[in-house]
């Protein structure tokens, strides 16, 4: 076991770093209130080779292992302070393109995945609808086989990167009477007649990560755009879940390192009843819980990445990383609001937005309440 990264993986991590801090940070403060996401972000990372990373080089990636990806986010959290662009990053990466990298035929990775690389496509996991949502394989958009083509109709909900997507991995029903055996994805891209993409809906967090809903009607698909094969939907999605609860919120670590960075300095310089608030162990506690936390964190982290690697992710795993990664980075950042006293409550200071892109981790690929019956599921089936 050895806990240090090599010198290589020091000087990746520094130079993602300086990426993020550098090219990122753009209007961050006004985009937030606006809810604005930049494409020409997304265009920059994919020039810098972040959404090819972990695809293999033969479809236009750089062929990177699981945790080279998760130090890279690491990274890409403590450079950039837009929470929503790594978010949609996140989303297109580990519930999009992996995925498609694992059960996708020859002919759709080389149709899709230059594009998901090179900036050009943006990709989407669609399975939540207004009736489904943490009982996901409750959904009702179907999928009727006519002749060549499959039909879908229904409608999904609380999509990231909808509506700016251009292509859409579909989970819907071949047949109801299945039940999650009928499950089944669907590529479809965003031309396709039939299908009708939302605009960006207004939300607490994240609101620089466009979030929308999608609707079919008589929408035609060719057969041939089944991700594996028809009533592998499941499969696909819990494959999909593991690897993105797993790998996540790896940005999250990186910006509790900033958070944490900006609260010691904030506690060393300001000053209040003569000395700097930093002296009150009030004040230096929650210090160095943010220290703990982080550390736990970062290495939670990794062993996901590691684990992912090896093959040997399960979902008890991925589950209570999501969980505890995503509840540290929402007390990680009430407690830098907390040091940074009525300026952290301030938008102008960007310390605010912690608290409010943080809850959403609590809901976002499965609920930490849903997490909690994962893990309990995996030890009660194991005793
Ligand atoms: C910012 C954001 C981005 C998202 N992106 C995507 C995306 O890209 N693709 C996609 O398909 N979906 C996406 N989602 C949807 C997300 O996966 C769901 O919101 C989530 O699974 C919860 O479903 P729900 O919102 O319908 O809540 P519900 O399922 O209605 O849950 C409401 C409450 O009941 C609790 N609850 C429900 N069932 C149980 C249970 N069995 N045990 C204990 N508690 C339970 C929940 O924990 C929660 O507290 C996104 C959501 C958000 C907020």
């Amino acid at each position: 076991m050895d806990f240090q990264l090599t010198a290589e993986q020091q000087a990746f991590v520094k130079s993602v770093r300086s990426f993020a801090a550098e090219k990122l940070n753009v209007d961050n403060v006004e985009r937030d209130q606006d809810a604005v996401f930049l494409r020409e972000l997304w265009t920059e990372c994919a020039r810098f080779g972040v959404q090819g990373l972990p695809i293999p080089e033969e479809y236009g990636g750089q062929g990177a292992d699981v945790l080279t990806t998760v130090l890279a986010m690491e990274a890409l959290g403590e450079g950039c302070r837009d929470g929503g662009l790594l978010f949609s990053l996140n989303a297109h990466l580990w519930s999009a393109a992996l995925p498609l990298v694992e059960f996708g035929t020859t002919e759709q990775k080389e149709r899709y995945l230059p594009g998901m690389c090179d900036g050009s496509l943006i990709a989407v996991h669609a399975i939540t609808e207004p009736g489904s949502g943490s009982d996901a394989m409750a959904l009702a958009t179907t999928a009727r086989l006519d002749g060549d083509a499959y039909v879908l109709d229904g409608g999904k909900q609380f999509i990231t990167n909808a509506p700016v997507a251009d292509v859409f991995i579909v989970f819907a029903t071949v047949d109801p009477g299945l039940g999650w055996a009928g499950i089944t994805a669907f590529f479809v891209p965003r031309d396709t007649p039939g299908l009708t993409v939302g605009s960006s809906d207004a939300k607490m967090g994240l609101r620089t990560s466009p979030t929308g809903e999608l609707s079919f009607q008589d929408c035609r698909i060719p057969k041939h755009s089944v991700l594996g094969v028809p009533g592998a939907g499941m499969m696909i999605f819990e494959y999909a879940m593991r690897l993105e609860r797993a790998c996540i919120m790896a940005s999250s670590v990186g910006t509790m390192q900033r958070q944490l960075d900006e609260s010691v300095a904030h506690a060393n310089s300001r000053q209040q009843f003569g000395q700097p608030i930093g002296d009150f162990q009030a004040v230096s506690h929650m210090l160095a819980d943010m220290q703990v936390r982080l550390t736990a964190s970062r290495l939670l982290a990794y062993r996901g990445g590691w684990l992912a690697d090896q093959g040997a992710l399960e979902p008890l795993e991925a589950s209570a990383i999501k969980l505890y990664l995503s509840e540290a980075y929402l007390q990680s950042s009430l407690d830098t609001v907390q040091v940074h006293g009525g300026y952290g409550i301030m938008a102008e200071a960007g310390i605010e937005r912690y608290v409010r892109d943080a809850v959403v981790g609590r809901i976002y690929s499965g609920t930490n309440q849903m997490q909690r019956n994962i893990i309990a599921q995996h030890l009660r089936a194991t005793t």
